[in-house]
């Protein structure tokens, strides 16, 4: 039986998948903390519930940590510890101890059998109702101070909430890290990771729906280079590739201000000189047909390889025979180092992820507590 009496009181700020997880956790571990979820919307777990295409991607099949942590951009370093503590492992029996099944895709990702993000909400829904978490919807936090020996949290209806501890898990948002700013928190500043390229380009739209099964991509005047599946779109480029590229860039990319030119090989086992040699020994081998109607390379599609031609000036009323060596080393530059002009990103209201936030050097990784308010803490407690 739980005690009725609880003496401490938690406030978690936030309900989605981080502020769930940790308010389960807490009140698994101490079942003396009274713990309390705000929630400023009236919807709980609503990334959950449109995450992984409204399937969820619950984790993912790595079972190696230092593997694991070289797939995140940022803060690599400082996931050892926590993922040696809690890892993909650890996530699938927290699930399978509670009756939701997780199956491995053949990308490695992990969803729920069911196929449904819901089942992941119901499942978070009913341990917060079996450990008797209070939940409180369309509660906004605007302010959280420390007074005495406890936090005083201000909703935006002025109402309060007396907590003896505040864990953050609002996500990316301006009003909390500019609160957190004021109790001397340092907050990097925030950028989009995870966005799609616009690119100006009428003929490379109608290819919108097109993929090309693996691509090499450079970012002129950067370091920044990826391979992998591209996808062409209504508005230019996206894909894994082009998704991997704006994680590791994001803040190079936002510098930039969304302008830079993409450099795209499409066929990237091949380099200059052995694509030249192929495309000479066309001129012989298949002389009489037409550039168009004959494409050397199954990867591409008959409308993507149109397009190439189109880009490097080369007539589609062709032959093979016809082309001259500046039209053959133009066609090479377009299939290894074609450039894109990017203008722009993809804006969603609420973007997939954001860099930045609550600085890494803030955090202990053992406790995830706020190294700030460690040492008030300690000072506090010793001058008790
Ligand atoms: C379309 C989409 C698809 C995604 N797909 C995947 C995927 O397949 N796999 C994956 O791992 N990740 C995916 N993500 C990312 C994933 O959803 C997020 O990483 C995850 O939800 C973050 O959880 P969180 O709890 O940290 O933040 P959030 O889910 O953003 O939750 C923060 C909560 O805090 C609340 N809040 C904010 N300010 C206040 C305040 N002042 N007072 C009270 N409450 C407040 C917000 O309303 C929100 O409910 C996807 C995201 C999107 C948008």
């Amino acid at each position: 039986m739980r005690e009725n009496k609880k003496a401490r009181k938690a406030a978690i700020i936030g309900g989605g998948a981080a502020g769930f997880f940790a308010a389960l956790h807490l009140a698994e571990i101490d079942p003396h903390i009274e713990v309390h979820i705000f929630e400023k919307s009236s919807q709980l777990l609503s990334k959950v519930k449109v995450s992984g295409g409204g399937r969820c991607n619950v984790t993912h099949a790595c079972f190696d940590n230092r593997t694991l942590v070289q797939f995140y951009p940022r803060g690599s370093k400082q996931l050892v510890a926590p993922f040696k503590r809690f890892s993909p492992s650890d996530t699938i029996t927290w699930f399978k101890e509670r009756g939701v099944i997780l199956k491995t895709e053949e990308d490695g990702r992990m969803f729920p059998v069911t196929d449904s993000s819901q089942t992941i909400i119901n499942c978070f829904l009913e341990e917060a109702q079996r450990l008797g978490v209070r939940i409180h919807t369309q509660q906004g936090v605007s302010t959280f101070v420390r007074e005495d020996n406890h936090w005083k949290i201000t909703f935006t209806d002025q109402s309060h909430f007396i907590a003896d501890a505040i864990l953050i898990a609002t996500g990316s948002s301006e009003l909390i890290w500019n609160q957190l700013k004021s109790l001397g928190i340092k907050i990097e500043e925030p950028a989009p990771s995870l966005f799609t390229f616009n690119i100006k380009d009428m003929n490379l739209h109608e290819l919108s729906g097109t993929s090309i099964e693996n691509t090499s991509l450079k970012i002129q005047g950067t370091k920044l280079k990826t391979e992998g599946p591209l996808l062409i779109t209504h508005w230019g480029m996206s894909g894994p590739a082009i998704l991997k590229l704006s994680a590791w860039g994001a803040l190079d990319l936002k510098a930039l201000n969304y302008n830079f030119t993409l450099s795209v090989s499409f066929l990237p086992e091949e380099n200059d000189e052995t694509l030249l040699t192929k495309l000479k020994n066309l001129q012989s081998s298949e002389s009489r047909k037409l550039v168009s109607t004959f494409s050397p390379f199954d990867v591409l599609s008959k409308r993507l390889w149109i397009y190439l031609l189109g880009k490097s000036d080369i007539s589609i009323e062709k032959n093979w025979a016809d082309l001259s060596n500046k039209e053959l080393q133009k066609l090479m530059e377009e299939l290894l180092h074609g450039n894109y002009k990017v203008n722009g990103k993809s804006t969603f209201k609420d973007e997939f992820v954001t860099c930045g936030g609550v600085s890494l050097d803030e955090l202990n990784f053992k406790t995830y507590e706020s190294k700030n308010f460690q040492v008030y803490f300690s000072r506090a407690k010793s001058s008790m």
